[in-house]
């Protein structure tokens, strides 16, 4: 255990005032109730590292609710939130500050990469950190008075911070939980770390003697998600390479993340995390499990359809506007992707946002009634604006009065 480095300077410089001062109080607190309380986590992670702090977490060696019970009945704090079976607790303190608080727990996974049930609550903290990913973020930092700001290290995670590296805490690690897999991808591509030797090989185990069909699939997409969200193409590239991509029973589409990421800077998709995992993600029952919402759905189905497109270097503007006008941007991307069939780009980059401007209406008004008539001068109008015969609106309305007169 390593207790030479003391982060209080770095609490000054990196947090806020006002999350200090709901520190100190918490710390009082804990002096006077007895209680050991610590910053646990990516709190203490990033803290080291220098970089923003996402959420403040505390853990509580012993019941946290008991403790938040006593910090909101001095009125320091607000309980906003109480996870019961867990002993978690998210409270507000003054100037909105929200912190949330952990007992020390050790946990025992009855389904691999389920939620895990608890064993004990109030366990020490040593018993604490190895439920924990990796050990970068199985630091603590201590809150109480005697050593307040000391770092608890109990399994190297200073070192492997220095280090830039990723290591599990023990031989079961991806068998209790493999969306740790996916996170490791996570932490390498926005920290620029790497996974050690010993945690490769973990993950290589599991990936290939497991049948991971018994798995969260909830955690995996969120881990998916906050990943690919990241835009970085390091982290697909570490998905390809290290056969990451099994864990969903994809194909390895040979495409490099820096390619999607071009695209995904160039057009902007509602969901650029989906146009990543849509490269690969293809099994029926994953995509079921997933749960996507409905227009995240679309994007596979899109796909599909797209596949099956019989688009060829003959096609023209018109044909190719059809083909792709109905599809969700990131399932045209994907379409590319996987296929690098120029047609794609040609609707993106050039057909994508044409649009007839005169409306059914507008042509009843300039007196033509029949519904089958309104419906193919509309699509004259668009197939010669694709072509680029046609510009602007007033262009539109001389073609529809050209049309009456015939
Ligand atoms: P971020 O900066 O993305 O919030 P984080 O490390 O703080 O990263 P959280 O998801 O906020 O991650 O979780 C807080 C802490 O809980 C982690 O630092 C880690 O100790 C632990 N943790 C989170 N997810 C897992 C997991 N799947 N397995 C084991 N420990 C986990
Ligand atoms: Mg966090």
């Amino acid at each position: 255990m390593d207790c030479s480095l003391n982060l209080t300077d770095k609490l000054e410089s990196q947090l806020s005032k006002d999350i200090i001062n709901a520190l100190v109080l918490c710390s009082k607190t804990a002096f006077e109730s007895e209680y050991k309380i610590f910053l646990i986590g990516g709190v203490v992670r990033d803290l080291i590292l220098n970089r923003k702090v996402a959420d403040i977490d505390v853990t509580v060696e012993g019941d946290a609710l008991k403790f938040c019970h006593i910090l909101a009945d001095k009125k320091h704090c607000k309980i906003l939130q109480v996870q019961n079976d867990l002993k978690t607790v998210k409270a507000r303190f003054k100037n909105n500050v929200i912190i949330d608080f952990a007992s020390t727990r050790q946990e025992f996974y009855p389904r691999r990469g389920h939620l895990p049930v608890v064993v004990r609550i109030g366990c020490t903290l040593q018993e604490d950190v190895y439920r924990r990913d990796f050990t970068i973020n199985a630091l603590a930092m201590s809150l109480n008075e005697n050593n307040y700001g000391d770092v608890i290290d109990y399994t190297g995670g200073v070192k492997d911070l220095e280090n830039k590296t990723l290591r599990v805490l023990h031989d079961n690690s991806f068998n209790e939980d493999p969306s740790r897999i996916i996170r490791a991808l996570k932490f390498a591509a926005r920290l620029n770390f790497h996974r050690d030797e010993y945690t490769k090989e973990q993950q290589q185990k599991y990936l290939t003697t497991q049948i991971h069909n018994d798995i969260s699939w909830t955690r995996i997409k969120s881990e998916l998600k906050q990943t690919f969200s990241l835009n970085i193409p390091r982290a697909y590239d570490m998905f390809l390479a290290n056969d990451t991509y099994k864990l969903v029973y994809g194909e390895n589409p040979d495409i490099r993340g820096l390619e999607i990421k071009t695209l995904v800077d160039k057009y902007s998709p509602d969901y650029p995390w989906l146009v990543y995992l849509g490269t690969v993600l293809e099994n029926k029952s994953i995509i079921d499990a997933f749960c996507f919402t409905r227009a995240e759905k679309k994007i596979f189905t899109d796909k599909e359809i797209l596949l099956e497109s019989n688009l060829n270097l003959h096609s023209t503007n018109y044909e190719i506007y059809k083909c792709f006008e109905k599809r969700a941007t990131e399932a045209v991307m994907i379409y590319y992707l996987l296929t690098k069939r120029k047609e794609a780009l040609v609707y993106l980059e050039r057909l994508k946002d044409i649009r007839v401007e005169l409306t059914g209406h507008d042509l009843k008004n300039m007196g033509i009634l029949e519904g089958r008539k309104i419906g193919a001068i509309l699509d004259e109008i668009l197939k010669k604006k694709l072509s680029g015969k046609i510009i602007t609106k007033a262009d539109e309305e001389r073609f529809v009065k050209q049309q009456i007169k015939k």
